[in-house]
């Protein structure tokens, strides 16, 4: 949109995606929207509904009857409460106890369902009976979110400090997303999930500690690896890669440079990025 039509090719998308996530520029990612039908356990959508940018049509209990169907912890999900994350678990319960918790589990959800029905047959008002049923009792909706957001989610929600059962949510949804937008799932991966931020404190560590020599070796590798894609991108004579590597700042003498030229071994990659690198690293 910003660029108008006919300025791009359907084969700079994917490079354009990684600019835009790369900088930030999210407005185009609000742009595709997913639309999920979920049904979750009621502790679970508490979580879920914290993320405030998504649009949720539930299933009603004021309206409808509440259905037999409550969530059970499969065995290797039941664990002691983590001593080091407040809000994790950890540890193996023994066979006795876990059999316990499942028990526990499967006689408070059927029993507070049977009193449910027993009250909802008398005629008692839905909305005010289902106060009695736990938080494992299933719940269903639909929920809408854009990309943008739905990666915000995934980025919470699909890390290891997420509460489990809310995270195969995350991962199935980003299953989804892989298969739907794959060229920003990729980007996402590269610059969010993977990518580091420096803080100005770590930069000052960097800047004490990283020789000079560390950081030209790269910039010079760089120098090769730019002249090395706008060869690719647009081929040129012998006689003009020399110049165009100086052009990047290279150093290397014009023999060096022909004999790592015919090593072969120089990568390619995407020229604006490599620049943008270049230009963090002489910020060292
Ligand atoms: C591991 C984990 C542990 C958590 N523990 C707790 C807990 O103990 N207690 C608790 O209460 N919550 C807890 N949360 C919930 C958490 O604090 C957030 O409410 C939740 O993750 C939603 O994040 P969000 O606000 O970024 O998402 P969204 O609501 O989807 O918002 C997306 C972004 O939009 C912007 N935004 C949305 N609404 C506003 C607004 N009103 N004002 C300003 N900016 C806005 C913000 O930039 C925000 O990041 C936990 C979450 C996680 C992942």
């Amino acid at each position: 949109m910003s660029y108008g039509k006919g300025t791009r090719k359907v084969s700079q998308d994917r490079g354009l995606i990684r600019y835009l996530m790369r900088h930030r520029h999210t407005t185009p990612f609000e742009m595709v929207e997913f639309k999920f039908h979920c049904k979750m356990p009621i502790f679970v959508a508490r979580q879920w509904v914290r993320h405030r940018t998504a649009n949720i049509n539930e299933y009603s209990l004021r309206y409808s009857k509440a259905r037999d169907e409550f969530y059970y912890p499969d065995p290797e999900h039941i664990q002691f409460q983590s001593a080091l994350n407040k809000q994790g678990r950890s540890g193996k319960v023994p066979k006795k106890l876990t059999d316990k918790v499942q028990q526990y589990f499967h006689e408070i959800s059927e029993r507070s369902f049977e009193m449910y029905q027993e009250l909802n047959e008398a005629g008692l008002a839905r909305e005010l009976i289902r106060g009695i049923l736990p938080v494992n009792l299933y719940t269903e909706w639909y929920w809408k979110n854009d990309l943008h957001n739905l990666l915000h989610f995934i980025s919470l929600r699909s890390d290891s400090h997420a509460q489990y059962e809310i995270r195969v949510y995350s991962d199935a949804m980003a299953d989804f997303v892989k298969k739907v937008a794959p060229h920003a799932w990729e980007a996402y991966q590269d610059y969010e999930v993977r990518g580091l931020r420096f803080s100005r404190i770590e930069q000052n560590m960097l800047n004490q500690h990283l020789p000079n020599r560390v950081i030209d070796d790269i910039l010079e590798d760089l120098a090769y690896q730019v002249t090395a894609t706008l060869h690719k991108n647009k081929p040129r004579e012998d006689h003009e890669l020399y110049p165009l590597y100086r052009k990047q700042e290279g150093h290397d003498t014009e023999d060096d440079f022909q004999l790592k030229w015919e090593s072969g071994e120089i990568q390619t990659g995407n020229v604006r990025e490599m620049r943008e690198f270049k230009s963090k690293l002489q910020s060292l």
